[in-house]
């Protein structure tokens, strides 16, 4: 696995989320890209008039917090790399898929125990 190109995906990746992240902080000069923060195909979708701004604001807290997390999920693959366990399944030990790395180079699970652990915890969809 090449160290350098890793590193540099995931400092394109904590780019990525700071710049989402000052945008939904009110930085007019961001423009971020929102639809790719997690399950949020429907971010566009307006839902109206009276109560609109709550609602705005509330589903900004919300990805704020997805991207609040997916930064610390960065942090920890950076310490991952670190200590030479990155790219390996911290369930079963078997390597990540490597489309899966490119996709998400924070991932801490292989597919299929990504699948598992998000059936476990109740979660909707799918992260991969
Ligand atoms: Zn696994």
């Amino acid at each position: 696995m090449d160290e350098r190109k890793i590193r540099a995906r995931l400092e394109a990746e904590r780019e990525r989320l700071l710049g989402v992240r000052r945008h939904l902080l009110g930085d007019p000069e961001t423009t971020a890209d929102l639809a790719s923060v997690g399950e949020l195909s429907n971010y566009d979708q307006h839902p109206g008039d009276i109560g609109s701004e709550v609602f705005e604001h509330e589903k900004n807290a919300s990805i704020l917090e997805q991207v609040d997390a997916q930064l610390g999920e960065v942090d920890a693959a950076f310490e991952r790399l670190e200590k030479g366990s990155y790219g390996s399944c911290e369930v079963c030990g078997n390597p990540i898929e490597a489309t899966r790395l490119e996709e998400r180079p924070f991932a801490r699970f292989c597919l299929e125990d990504q699948r598992r652990v998000e059936r476990e915890a109740g979660l909707p969809g799918s992260t991969a």
